[in-house]
């Protein structure tokens, strides 16, 4: 009992949650989080196939683990346990093992459920490292601990896994599988748990969340927009949110939601990747630009406070100067308060990766300069738009100055202002005064009698 684990989280916020989960089902067999890998009984990496050259710094991450091991070792502490999980560990499988045979445990995103038995098996010694990255038929949620450690404020919860759309650059379908979404009800327990520990805001999670389609309460697939209203009814959970979505899964339903349901928050993560029909053709997203741009308009019928949010990548394969010069049509069409723009670089497995024509790095860095300077002049323009406004602000924590407070706009804008650090968890109105490089800054409106501004908030 009492042993330390340290888990290194790479990539995206499913990540993240997923080493939360990995972490709560250790708990059972004695393993305690630290912050620290000097102090590690046990390593996990979880890792991330997105970026390029994701495995190299995985197998150097591993080499820098290997002598904290051996150092250990002699130092009579015992061995360092070393985990490899997520979408690498998928990806290579039996490679990590030849590459680093100091490794113990190499798991997939969809058997992180059976750590501790893995664990268990190369903890008994004679067993040697164990490898397990099979895409089981049994959901891995159902064998998770309920008891999950409080995530805070604003908490991810995932509700779907996997995709079926194979876009031509993405790794996601290889190595986590077919779309699969949780039963309505299981989100729903997970939900209120969250909000018995504090959780005010939740984002739903999923690689392509609107695909999702859980089992509801009648037996039937139920869509993430009927999935929202359920979570709305929860009393004290003020916002909610959704990431990352496809454009193609934009169904009625979830748009309806955006009209109708306050506590969904008007900002949406919406990737588009290109602004040129045949460089989307190319990636098999199945849309044109206009299509996206008739549903963002959509969207900003039924919901106009909504901002946006959205990926783009620069220099896929064959991209000519006019199809780049349709993506920054399409922004100037559009316009982002945010957004993640990256180059194109193959992922091996991929068939974009196979294909030849692929764009010199200059000119590829050239557009990705063109487009983040747009982008972020965008940006810039939306934070300034929110001078003198009073927004509602989810206080998420204090902030760095003492007496200051730091919460999100309801456009995730990280907002400072000075108050009272027991309204934590509250949302308050907050006139912004200010904008930093990477945050807005303002003052509680009406803070005199009682907190006025407070009233709203409803924990
Ligand atoms: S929809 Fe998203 S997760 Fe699925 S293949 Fe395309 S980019 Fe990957």
């Amino acid at each position: 009992m009492g042993k330390k684990l340290f888990i290194k989280t790479f990539g995206c916020q499913m990540n993240v949650y997923d080493s939360a989960r990995m972490a709560d089902s250790l708990a059972p067999s004695g393993y305690l989080p630290t912050d620290s890998v000097d102090d590690a009984d046990m390593v996990v990496l979880n890792t991330c196939h997105i970026r390029e050259k994701a495995a190299e710094k995985v197998y150097s991450e591993l080499g820098r683990l290997r002598l904290l091991q051996e150092e250990k070792l002699q130092a009579g502490g015992g061995k360092m346990l070393i985990a490899v999980a997520g979408c690498v560990a998928q990806a290579e499988g039996d490679e990590i093992l030849s590459r680093a045979p100091y490794v113990d445990i190499v798991l997939g995103p969809q058997t992180y459920h059976r750590l501790p038995e893995m664990v268990e098996d190369v903890s008994a010694g004679g067993s040697g490292p164990v490898i397990d990255i099979e895409f089981p038929a049994e959901d891995k949620f159902d064998h998770l601990p309920e008891e999950a450690a409080p995530q805070g404020v604003s908490a991810f919860l995932s509700i779907q896994e996997g995709c079926d759309r194979f876009c031509t650059f993405c790794v996601v379908p290889y190595t986590r599988g077919a779309e699969q979404s949780r039963p309505v009800s299981a989100v729903v327990a997970e939900a209120r748990r969250l909000v018995a520990t504090g959780s005010r805001e939740i984002t739903l999670l999923g690689q392509n969340v609107n695909a999702y389609h859980g089992t509801g309460s009648d037996g039937k697939d139920w869509g993430l927009g009927r999935l929202i209203r359920v979570l709305a009814e929860i009393d004290g959970l003020h916002r909610i949110r959704y990431t990352t979505s496809h454009p193609r899964d934009m169904d009625d339903a979830l748009i309806e939601a955006h009209r109708d349901v306050p506590q969904l928050m008007p900002f949406l993560h919406l990737p588009v990747q290109s602004g040129s029909d045949r460089i989307l053709a190319a990636m098999n997203r199945r849309h044109t630009a206009d299509e996206y741009r008739s549903l963002i308009e959509r969207l900003r019928t039924v919901q106009p406070e909504l901002a946006l949010s959205s990926d783009f990548i620069v220099g896929f394969p064959g991209e000519t100067d006019a199809e780049f010069a349709a993506t920054l049509r399409l922004v100037n069409d559009i316009g982002f308060s945010q957004a993640f723009s990256f180059k194109y670089s193959p992922r091996p497995g991929t068939p974009a990766a196979a294909i030849s024509d692929q764009v010199p790095e200059e000119i590829k860095r050239d557009r990705l300069e063109s487009l983040q300077q747009l982008l972020r002049a965008q940006q810039d323009a939306f934070n300034h738009a929110q001078l003198g406004r009073t927004l509602p602000v989810l206080i998420e924590g204090s902030g760095r100055q003492p007496g200051q407070l730091l919460g999100r706009s309801p456009y995730l804008q990280p907002v400072h202002f000075d108050g009272p650090d027991h309204r934590v968890g509250y949302v308050a109105d907050v006139c912004i005064a200010e904008i930093m490089t990477n945050s807005l800054r303002g003052t509680l409106a009406l803070p005199e009698a009682g907190d006025p501004a407070l009233r709203r908030a409803s924990v």
